[in-house]
């Protein structure tokens, strides 16, 4: 079957590519399988010299990058190339910090000796979505690959150049033939592949839809996975925040990668003494925004990645007015092929798709609360719990109340970000399991204790 890759700028067809034949799914697994014993037998520094050359490929990569990035799904070029950098980044931090996670844990027993030892798994499958094309492969990849563990990539059919790009990059780096994989498989072939007994366990970052399916399967299985899947972060502003600080990093989290992002704020709880003050400057800001050709350094605002993701989004945005949400900025779809207008929404209540549901892209929800007792109530309100964050000009109380968010991750007086040096994930319908940190590290791996009487 042949998948096209259309470039959300432009409306164009951008690439065209053959889903994978079982012969050649089959042909990956078995490189996968036979890579394993060696990949896992060599020392951590070993490992770490081909993680800091994977770094180096990419930073020398990072122009290939952005552009495949920007055509297949849309980023801005700044964008782009400070994805690429973090991933470089993150490899260079698990080459440097991997042998103090793995490294044997003493535990007092009564036995002659006792302790934790961390081994690899083996092959691990990896589904991946197309916001954070490059990212989100190594976010996973970066640890996987220093535990030593191999790991086959099914990526988002719409950033199929993003995953070959990575896998030169990874050859170039001299990672052994087989450790890495790359699988263009549609969503039968990834279950079958989850299925065969050469895969040990699998990860997948995307909506809860994809997340039931494979989790599913991965269950039928009782093979580990870890579950990375949307969020509807709240940004709870309380009437002593610093407004100038709180506009911004509204802005920044909310419109940055056109609102595509899981850990974006996307339901705004603000204490009324703030509200009118808040909304108006965020609106002022918001509407500075620029949406248009996302290679261009003057666009500050790019498209969607898909044109049936903006109608999506469109859908929520018209379903939450028909119910009584009031459209404050934007809110229209722009005459081009993919692209959303910032937008806010004020107004909004339970029983709007803007409140219940996940808003991926530049659409913010303005929910108007009495007092810090009833943002807390509110923010936790929704079936997801990734991120949050809270605004106050005393970081104490802001403390106190990021630490009753039930979320994978609080910030205070900051954006939610995935750092390399925190774990990262959800809890209720964001998902299971962690990325990153040390707790990252140990999830793909035999967590065994040894005791010696
Ligand atoms: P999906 O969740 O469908 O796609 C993410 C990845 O999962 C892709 O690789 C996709 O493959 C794969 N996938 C989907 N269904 C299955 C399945 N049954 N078995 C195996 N793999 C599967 O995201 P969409 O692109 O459809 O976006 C829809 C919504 O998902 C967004 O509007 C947003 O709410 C959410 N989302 C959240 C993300 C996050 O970071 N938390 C990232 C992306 C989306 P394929 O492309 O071949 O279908």
């Amino acid at each position: 079957m042949t998948v096209e890759t259309i470039n959300p700028a432009t409306g164009q067809v951008e690439y065209r590519h053959e889903l994978m034949a079982p012969a050649q799914v089959d042909a990956v697994l078995a490189a996968a399988q036979a890579a394993f014993p060696g990949w896992s037998q060599r020392s951590l520094e070993s490992r770490g010299e081909v993680l800091r050359a994977i770094a180096a490929a990419l930073r020398s990569r990072r122009g290939d990058l952005q552009q495949t990035m920007t055509a297949e799904m849309g980023k801005l070029r700044k964008e782009a190339l400070a994805e690429v950098d973090k991933c470089a980044d993150a490899c260079d931090y698990y080459a440097a910090h991997a042998a103090g996670y793995l490294q044997d844990q003493a535990i007092a027993t009564d036995g002659r000796r006792s302790y934790v030892r961390y081994e690899p798994l083996g092959c691990v499958l990896a589904v991946m979505p197309w916001n954070f094309p490059v990212w989100q492969v190594f976010r996973f990849l970066a640890p996987a690959l220093m535990a030593g563990n191999v790991a086959v990539l099914k990526h988002a059919s719409n950033v199929p150049r993003c995953a070959d790009l990575i896998a030169q990059a990874l050859e170039e780096a001299g990672l052994p033939p087989g450790v890495f994989g790359v699988l263009h498989i549609d969503n039968e072939q990834a279950a079958a592949v989850l299925r065969d007994p050469r895969v040990v366990a699998v990860t997948l970052t995307g909506s809860e839809r994809a997340g039931r399916s494979v989790a599913g399967t991965a269950g039928q299985q009782l093979k580990k996975c870890v579950m990375e899947l949307g969020g509807s972060d709240a940004f709870v502003v309380l009437e002593d925040a610093d407004l100038d600080q709180a506009v911004a990093g509204a802005v920044a989290s909310r419109f940055g990668n056109s609102g595509q992002t899981c850990i974006a704020a996307k339901r705004f709880i603000v204490v009324e003494a703030i509200a009118d003050r808040f909304v108006e400057r965020f609106a002022e800001a918001a509407a500075k925004l620029r949406l248009g050709d996302p290679d261009d350094a003057a666009t500050t605002l790019a498209p969607l990645a898909r044109q049936d993701l903006r109608d999506e989004l469109h859908k929520q945005v018209r379903d939450s007015i028909a119910k009584g949400a009031r459209p404050l900025l934007g809110c229209e779809p722009d005459a081009s092929y993919a692209g959303y207008p910032a937008s806010i929404l004020d107004a909004v209540a339970p029983g709007m798709p803007a409140y219940e549901e996940e808003l991926f892209g530049p659409v913010a929800s303005i929910l108007r609360v009495k007092d810090e007792a009833e943002a807390v109530r509110v923010a936790n309100d929704t079936t997801f719990g990734l991120g949050g964050s809270v605004w106050s000009g005393d970081p104490e109380r802001g403390e106190r109340v990021a630490r009753q968010l039930q979320v994978g991750a609080a910030f205070v007086n900051a954006i939610v970000r995935s750092d390399v040096r925190l774990p990262f994930g959800g809890t209720k319908r964001s998902g299971f399991g962690r990325e990153l940190a040390e707790h990252g590290i140990h999830e793909f791996m035999n967590i065994k204790s040894v005791y010696v009487a």
